[in-house]
């Protein structure tokens, strides 16, 4: 049986080790699932949604157990560890538990034409959902996916990240000791090799989080067996701070947004445009401020700001990116170098003096590296803002209110926020969706969870002693005119407008 042994990105110690899925365990794994969804299924969704809340008190439990893990597999500090994976998890608990019966409540369609004919759609589970999970948040990523996928009534095969398979463990503990059947939760385990297994094994669902190259993989498989699928994918949220932004605010939020978690985040400060006029006095006060980001190992201390990268082919991906924009004429204002020594730390850095032409403004970094653009209006910030082939966040900074939300109009992104950085993916009744090559469909959100339904439709006769409807046979002389006359008034008539 192949393994695999996953090591500290920070100190490069044994934190565990799994055993690798086969296509034969997979295909087992997939006919439990389903198999154990048809009770789960047909329980009404308050019960479901209850079993979410119960769930929450198990996490709630396991916070330390939870944060531990998180530091020592994936490198995270203690607080983002509370904030970014045990937090975003309990709100998403306690949203859809309390939620879930009003979002997947029947909904009627008021008819227009048809009106002596009644229609509605109720929310079906889709069968069995496969979770593919990236490793930059372990817990929140694969199980957010997870929970709303039970509580909508499916059952739930997750692929965690080969780099980061032991959380999923301890939070799978959580929702079977909270009450969701062992069948309807399952984990397995393997490089990308198990998760296309997983999404040839007869899933009825895929939800997918990764890069975009994975998920171009992913859409052809989903489409060569037309199962459907949600895509969250890559992202390079622009920054747009204006002349007349908040000082300490923007400063804080920048950053925030673009170290948090090392920068591996998909919703990340990938790109910070600035406006002339007040460029040089932010970007010199920036520095100042990630020159004293703290850089190190998460799990004997909390006070860390910025644990590592991953992994080694990460760290690689951002010293070619810094090494690509100083060859062409970036300067590097503060960092630009992978810490000596054990882990894959990376300093946090800025860069000045970017131009379009370099690939850290066009290629996403998923690191500790904030580029730098100088604009010279709001127009140019928006066009800069949009040139990116990649649309999942946003942010604009201005205390102007109505220039920020006009500002936010214009800009092809999933979300954007004013004055606000990241924060959304802990608002799980607002949706996260990535427009261009970010990704298809959206996660949370009302629309999120119905969409793990089937939405089927029921039409019914609210007049049952019709006996026979205008337009069926037999066509002749009689009923031409008839229908001719109809027409008339349904679509040119005082009639048909009150209609
Ligand atoms: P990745 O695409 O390398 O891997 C993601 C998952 O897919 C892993 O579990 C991997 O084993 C699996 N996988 C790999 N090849 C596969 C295949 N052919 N078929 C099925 N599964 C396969 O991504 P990663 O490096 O783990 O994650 C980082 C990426 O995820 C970044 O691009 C980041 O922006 C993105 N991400 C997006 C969101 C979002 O919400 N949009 C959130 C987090 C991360």
């Amino acid at each position: 049986m192949s393994t695999i042994r996953v090591h500290s990105p920070a100190n490069g110690e044994l934190v565990g080790e799994v055993e690798i899925d086969t296509p034969e365990s997979i295909r087992a794994i997939v006919q439990k699932a389903r198999d154990a969804q048809v009770e789960w299924g047909l329980r009404p969704v308050a019960d479901r949604a209850a079993v979410l809340l119960k769930v929450r008190k198990k996490i709630l439990e396991n916070t330390d157990a939870i944060v531990e893990n998180a530091a020592r597999e994936n490198g995270k500090p203690r607080h983002e560890g509370l904030l970014h994976e045990v937090l975003t998890q309990l709100e998403l608990l306690t949203y859809f538990g309390n939620e879930a019966e009003r979002i997947l409540a029947p909904q009627s369609i008021p008819m227009r034409l048809l009106k002596h004919r009644a229609s509605y759609i109720h929310y079906q589970p889709r069968g069995v959902c496969a979770i593919i999970a990236p490793w930059n948040f372990p817990n929140h990523l694969g199980f957010g996916g997870a929970a709303m996928a039970l509580v909508a009534g499916n059952a739930v095969v997750l692929k965690p990240s080969e780099f980061t398979p032991l959380s999923a463990q301890l939070l799978r503990r959580c929702y079977i000791d909270g009450g969701v059947p062992e069948g309807c939760l399952q984990l397995v385990n393997g490089y990308g090799d198990v998760g296309a297994a997983l999404i040839g094994a007869g899933v009825d669902f895929v939800e997918f989080t990764g890069s975009v190259a994975t998920g171009r993989k992913v859409a052809a498989m989903c489409g060569e067996r037309l199962i459907p699928c949600v895509l969250e994918l890559g992202g390079k949220a622009p920054a747009l701070v204006m002349e007349d932004a908040d000082t300490t605010r923007t400063l804080e939020a920048v950053l925030w947004g673009g170290y948090a978690n090392a920068g591996q985040v998909c919703a990340s400060i990938e790109r910070l445009v600035v406006h002339e006029k007040v460029h040089d006095a932010f970007v010199g006060k920036l520095v100042n401020r990630v020159k004293a980001l703290r850089v190190g190992d998460a799990s004997g201390t909390a006070d860390i700001d910025v644990g590592p990268l991953v992994n080694q082919r990460q760290l690689e991906i951002v010293e070619r990116l810094v090494a690509d924009a100083v060859a062409k004429g970036a300067t590097v204002a503060c960092g630009g170098k992978r810490v000596e020594g054990a882990g894959f730390f990376y300093e946090p850095t800025v860069l000045t003096g970017v131009t379009i032409d370099m690939d850290i403004v066009n290629q996403e970094t998923f690191g500790p590296v904030v580029p730098v653009l100088k604009v010279g209006s709001e127009a140019e910030a928006i066009l800069e803002a949009n040139r990116s082939h990649l649309g999942l966040l946003a942010y604009v900074f201005t205390k102007n209110g109505g220039r920020g939300r006009r500002m936010a109009e214009q800009i092809r992104a999933g979300t954007v926020m004013v004055n606000d950085v990241l924060a959304t993916a802990a608002a799980p009744e607002t949706p996260w969706a990535g427009l261009k090559s970010s990704g298809i469909g959206v996660a949370h959100s009302d629309d999120g969870l119905r969409h793990m339904c089937e939405a089927r439709h029921v039409n019914y006769d609210a007049l049952p002693w019709l006996q026979r409807e205008l337009w069926w046979f037999p066509y002749d002389k009689k009923s031409l005119p008839l229908l001719r006359r109809m027409l008339k008034l349904l679509y040119d008539s005082p009639f048909g407008r009150l209609l």
